[in-house]
């Protein structure tokens, strides 16, 4: 792939670059010269020079071509062999629950039991807050739910006065304590949702955990921090997107609260991302849904950095132990390796989701399906089968992400279907979180293939890239699942983190992936998901200036290191919301 980067960057010094008529041109407001630019356009070229105006991308080529653009009040950048690259997009996160959630008690996704966690709960956050109200909830944050058990008595120790809630990082169980149950008005008789499992005891008690669609009987009932708190997090957030080179994202779920927030960032002017929301829906067909959606995708068309023309739903939940509610063909393993009844959450009828697919199609949306489990990968992409057949071949750019376990007479579906493979491949190694809690309870041959990105993109899927932020922190961390970290792992598939009992493991190395997949997966792969290849994803005449600057050229890094390059610069909409200081701490905009 080198090869035919370094043939492309030839091609372009011959002198066929593409800009505006050299005599005629305005001086640019933004130039950078003396870099390796790799564009990501369909040539895969190189280039050196690039020139900004205002919000838009006016000339690549070389260091010679690019001078008429600078002018008296020109600010060029001076690469001196630093890489440029497009601004990276995220195709799927969480950029207003994460940053709601930097405002709560945090378990910093450390595995730990719940006497540790309690502990540390007691002495701090709690201790912090002095003498709360007894009406204040507790609210504890990425808990990592790896083999992680807890009771309502086990929280009554945390307080067994006021509300206690701890939810895992993962946002697929929480767990409360006898107080929030009753306020939940959970007793052992109340019936599970339709999308979710209220957990109980061998006795018939609910115990506390509530799982997927349950959790919402009680984080329902946590009040909101106020909106100007969860504004100003959320631009810290957006700031956090940029020290990494980030500059749009997928929304993967939003709902009425987080539309309020995005509201209030678009009237106050502070929407320094481009955000393309995946609507928080759920399997049914109801025409006043229909009719919800439709009109909210009307009423952002047009924004600037905003829209909201996909929807997301849910067909299973996760697959660790003990939650186990993604759905599998086949049913979870006991620990003996014997099959048990469980075939996780199945939370919809196929009928339903072939009729509710098929809608969303004809109208227009990209479908986002959340599926951890092979049985529901499998009966979703039947669904977008089904929606071809009835609707003809649509463009909406339907998404099935998570996809940890994928049963192999589907890989070739993704291409015949269209549909991407939405993943976030910074899991894809050896953790407590895919071999404890995972590998003795699921089919030695599934998991063989977890995470199967090379299989996938060997079927020819279009592999697109994203984090699932906030579900990853590590103390002192708040985003360690970074695109040139997620790239690193695709590559290698290799656990790099020295803390680690699984350090330098791998974790099926056949599933690994190529570098212009993966650089492709966050940028123009990942700006067709969210329709918006037009104006990103690449370094072309016309589009906008949404941009990052790397210190070093991940072409040439060793597959290893690709983590550890830092981001120089982050440019969005023309404008240098990242830079990093000499001393190496970044300042924001
Ligand atoms: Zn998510």
């Amino acid at each position: 792939m080198r090869m035919k980067f370094l043939t492309a960057l030839a091609v372009l010094s011959a002198g066929f670059s593409v800009s505006i008529s050299a005599a005629a041109v305005e001086p640019a407001t933004l130039v950078f010269t003396e870099g390796n630019v790799i564009t990501m356009n369909a040539a895969r070229s190189l280039a050196q020079a690039v020139a900004v105006s205002g919000n838009q991308i006016v000339f690549v080529g070389t260091n010679a071509e690019v001078q008429p653009y600078v002018g008296k009040s020109t600010k060029v950048i001076h690469l001196n062999g630093k890489t440029l690259l497009p601004g990276f997009i995220d195709a799927h996160m969480h950029p207003i629950e994460g940053a709601i959630d930097l405002a709560k008690c945090s378990a910093d996704d450390v595995a730990q039991n719940i006497a540790t966690l309690t502990a540390k709960v007691l002495k701090g956050c709690v201790a912090k807050e002095g003498n709360a109200p007894v009406t204040k909830w507790i609210d504890v944050v990425k808990v990592n739910s790896t083999n992680f058990i807890a009771t309502a008595t086990d929280l009554d120790k945390i307080s067994n006065r006021r509300p206690v809630i701890l939810e895992s990082i993962d946002g697929h169980t929480v767990w409360v304590n006898s107080v929030a149950l009753k306020l939940a008005k959970i007793t052992d008789a109340t019936p599970n949702p339709v999308d979710g499992r209220i957990v109980h005891d061998e006795k018939g008690h609910a115990t506390g955990a509530l799982i997927d669609g349950a959790t919402h009987l009680a984080l329902s009932l946590v009040p909101p921090l106020p909106l100007a708190q969860q504004v100003s997090w959320s631009i810290k957030a957006f700031d956090l997107f940029h020290s990494k080179g980030i500059t749009s994202v997928q929304d993967a779920m939003v709902g009425p609260e987080e539309l309020q927030v995005y509201d209030a960032l678009i009237k106050s002017g502070q929407m320094h991302l481009r955000v393309r929301a995946a609507l928080k829906s759920a399997i049914g067909d109801d025409e006043e849904e229909y009719r919800r959606l439709n009109a909210l995708r009307a009423h952002y068309a047009g924004q600037p950095f905003f829209r909201a023309d996909s929807v997301k739903i849910y067909t299973d939940g996760v697959v660790e132990y003990p939650t186990q509610s993604a759905a599998l063909i086949e049913p979870y393993l006991d620990l003996n390796g014997n099959l048990t009844t469980n075939f996780g959450g199945r939370y919809f009828t196929e009928e339903m989701l072939n009729k509710y697919v098929s809608r969303l199609d004809r109208e227009g949306f990209t479908v986002h399906v959340h599926s951890i489990g092979d049985y529901t990968t499998h009966a979703t992409l039947n669904a977008f089968e089904v929606a071809k057949q009835i609707n003809g071949v649509t463009d909406n750019r339907h998404q099935i992400t998570h996809l940890q376990i994928v049963d192999p007479v589907d890989y070739a579906r993704f291409a015949e279907l269209k549909v991407m493979a939405n993943m976030q491949l910074f899991w894809a190694v050896p953790e407590d979180n895919s071999v404890e809690s995972v590998k003795p309870y699921i089919n030695a041959d599934r998991y063989l293939h977890m995470y199967p990105a090379g299989s996938l993109k060997k079927a020819g899927a279009t592999i697109v890239g994203s984090s699932d932020w906030d579900v990853d922190a590590n103390p002192g961390d708040l985003m360690p699942n970074t695109p040139l970290s997620a790239i690193q792992v695709a590559l290698t598939r290799k656990n790099s983190d020295p803390n680690s009992k699984f350090f330098g493991q791998v974790l099926n190395a056949d599933e690994t992936v190529d570098l212009d997949t993966m650089l492709a997966a966050y940028t123009i792969n990942a700006a067709r998901a969210l329709k918006q290849e037009q104006s990103t994803g690449s370094i072309e005449v016309g589009k906008l200036a949404d941009l990052v600057v790397l210190a070093r050229n991940p072409l040439t890094s060793p597959a290893d290191k690709l983590a550890s390059i830092p981001v120089q610069f982050t440019i969005f909409d023309g404008a240098i919301v990242f830079q990093l200081s000499p001393g190496g701490v970044g300042v924001g905009h």
